[in-house]
Order: C-alpha cells, then structure tokens, then sequence
C-alpha cells in the first residue's frame, strides 16, 4: 500500500525545498521515496527519514550524495540510518581537483557531442558536485 500525502508543501527530507509532487511512503517496505530537484530521486528508510541526522538542519552533504548517485547511475540511492553519516563522509572532504572532475564528468554525461550546451540551474544543480551553495558552482563553471 502506497499512501502519498496531499499538498505542495511538501518539503524535501534532505533539502527542506518543497517537493514538486508530494512524497511516498511505502507500508509494506517502509520506504519514503521522493523526487528532488536538487537531490534527485532518492529513497530512504523510515527510520532514516525520520532522523534528525537528515537536512536541512541535519547532514548537508547526503544531498550531493544522492544527487551524485542518481546522475552516476540512473537509480535513486536508498539511505538506511546505518549509512548516513558514511554517505555524507564522502563528499565533506572533496577537494577543489575532484569537483571540477565530476563537473566536467556531469558535461560529459549530458552533452551527446563536444560543444553541446548543457544547461545548470545553480539553485538546484549544485549538488552535481560537492558544492556547499549555489555560488561555489558558479565559481567552478566560471573558473574552468
Ligand atoms: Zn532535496
């Protein structure tokens, strides 16, 4: 059974942003699954949804991990509560090389021929790489 809650306020479990189409939670496996657009899609547990380790006040840095795993895999990452703070350990440390690596690997991904335009919306893209804000995103789109 697949109960979603009505209403446009509905906020992202990692971000705090309002959700474009409201949240699901899944008796049966005791999942929540949601779309973000600037977490992506992504499931957590119930446990994991419901912990104060999570946005926005929480863990800032599952974001760019279930961001990054969409865009690397084309399947939402599953966040269990035992795995949040590793997820998140991964993309505190990045530094300045490997986050224009991932950015020139997101042009890569979406651009089918060199010189394509691939189009970033800071607001919501700076999760692409590991980006504290929209602003460090537009610091490395306008430092290539
Ligand atoms: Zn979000």
């Amino acid at each position: 059974m697949v109960n979603e809650k009505p209403g446009a306020e509905d906020p992202c479990n990692l971000c705090g942003q309002p959700l474009p189409k409201a949240h699901e939670l899944d008796w049966t496996t005791d999942q929540y699954s949601a779309r973000c657009l600037t977490c992506g899609p992504y499931r957590m547990t119930f446990q994991a949804s419901m912990s104060p380790l999570r946005g926005p006040e929480g863990n800032f840095w599952l974001r760019a991990a279930a961001r990054q795993h969409w865009e690397s895999t084309g399947t939402p990452l599953m966040i269990a509560l035992e795995d949040m703070d590793r997820l998140a350990d991964e993309h505190a440390g990045t530094s300045v090389a490997q986050n224009v690596n991932k950015l020139l690997n997101y042009f890569v991904r979406h651009s089918p021929r060199p010189g394509t335009e691939v189009p970033l919306t800071p607001a919501h893209d700076y999760t692409i790489v590991d980006a504290t804000g929209p602003e460090e995103l537009q610091f490395y789109t306008s430092h290539p």
